[in-house]
């Protein structure tokens, strides 16, 4: 473990030591019921308003619009399925075709209650088409749901735009922000968006748990039934030591955001400076406006798969945007979505340094890949 090099921090990121110590006693001695009335609930009670109140800061919101969730999927369900639920005399939804499946999926669930879902198409920079968004927009429309920051390519959208122009058409606006919080500024208000997804162990806080951003007043169907948990709105008894973690690691990262992110940027730059220094065909997937980090290459008849594997054969921890199956290579929705041709989609790779990754691994990484792709 110690040689490793994990560059993978767009698929989970380690826990933050300070999260992990917060939790701990809500993992031991302080384990009560939040939900009961004696003495020992108190604390964990306090814990969960605290947590909400702290999280609530971090993205300028106020602490009854936290929703805590099972993490970033849940959220995403909740907020596409609970909108099209309440609103069902307008049956359209509009999203982009390079979503995470946690929005995808929810809408083709809709689709088969008789929801009808718009997928806008993406430009090859990773932005949505913005005018055929604005014609994609019916009087039906309910919901618009767009991501922040797409989890392949890193790439980050205008949001506030996006918002206004659902808003301009009366539409509700979601955004899952999985990969964003806790990495770049997230500003609800600034924002003006209606409903907003994250997940801890995306920001160094535990897996499991996340939370939803619901816009005072905005109205939506309980995914969940049973208890009444969350304001009566989402039932089960709250993860109350992940919760505590996951407030701890999104403080943490908010406080150091500026810190964090300029390291980042000097590890991709590191990393880019070493791999075109080298003879190789590739592309980068995605303009500059990506998420600090966040490396997403194309390599010319290259196998990502095959390549993904030698570099864990090698301690190096990355992610590919293709897959072998049955001898087929396929690539990912999302690299499919920006249209890159056969040769280069074939031979991705997905690097997303994190905050402990030193030059030294970014340089490392570059120089094996290097190694392995050259002719
Ligand atoms: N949305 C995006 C953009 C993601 O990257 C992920 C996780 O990879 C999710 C949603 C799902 O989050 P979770 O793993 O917390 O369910």
């Amino acid at each position: 473990m110690t040689n490793m090099i994990y560059a993978d921090h767009a698929a989970t990121t380690p826990m933050d030591p300070d999260a992990y110590e917060a939790m701990l006693p809500y993992l031991r001695e302080r384990f009560a019921n939040p939900s009961n009335q004696y003495s020992i609930s108190r604390n964990p009670r306090k814990a969960l308003s605290t947590a909400r109140e702290l999280i609530a800061e971090c993205i300028n919101a106020s602490a009854d619009e936290i929703y805590f969730t099972s993490g970033g999927t849940e959220a995403d369900n909740w907020a596409i399925k609970g909108v099209a639920l309440k609103y069902c005399c307008g049956k359209h939804i509009i999203t982009s075709c390079f979503e995470h499946h946690a929005v995808l999926n929810s809408c083709a669930f809709l689709e088969e209650l008789g929801f009808r879902t718009t997928y806008l198409p993406v430009r090859k920079s990773g932005h949505i088409e913005v005018p055929l968004f604005k014609e994609s927009i019916l009087p039906q429309t309910i919901l618009v749901s767009i991501m922040m920051a797409n989890n392949e390519i890193g790439t980050v959208q205008d949001i506030k735009s996006l918002a206004e122009i659902a808003h301009r058409n009366s539409t509700l606006f979601h955004c899952d922000a999985v990969q964003a919080v806790g990495h770049i500024p997230v500003d609800v208000k600034e924002l003006n968006i209606d409903l907003l997804s994250a997940s801890a162990h995306k920001f160094n806080g535990p897996k499991g748990v996340g939370f939803l951003y619901i816009k005072r007043g905005t109205e939506l169907t309980n995914l969940l039934s049973g208890g009444k948990q969350e304001n009566h709105c989402r039932a089960g008894t709250e993860n109350v030591a992940g919760i505590v973690g996951m407030a701890v690691a999104l403080k943490k990262n908010v406080v150091d955001i500026n810190k964090n992110s300029d390291h980042l940027n000097n590890l991709s730059k590191t990393f880019m400076a070493v791999i075109s220094s080298a003879n190789i065909d590739y592309i980068v997937n995605g303009d500059n406006d990506r998420l600090p980090g966040f490396i997403n290459i194309s390599i010319r008849n290259q196998d990502g798969e095959a390549l993904m594997h030698r570099l864990d054969l090698n301690d190096i921890i990355v992610s590919t945007g293709s897959a072998c199956t049955s001898g087929l290579i396929t690539t990912s929705h999302v690299i499919a979505s920006i249209g890159i041709s056969p040769e280069y989609a074939q031979g991705t790779i997905r690097i997303t340094f994190g905050k402990d990754n030193s030059i030294a691994d970014a340089i490392r990484v570059a120089e094996v890949i290097i190694s392995m792709v050259s002719v």
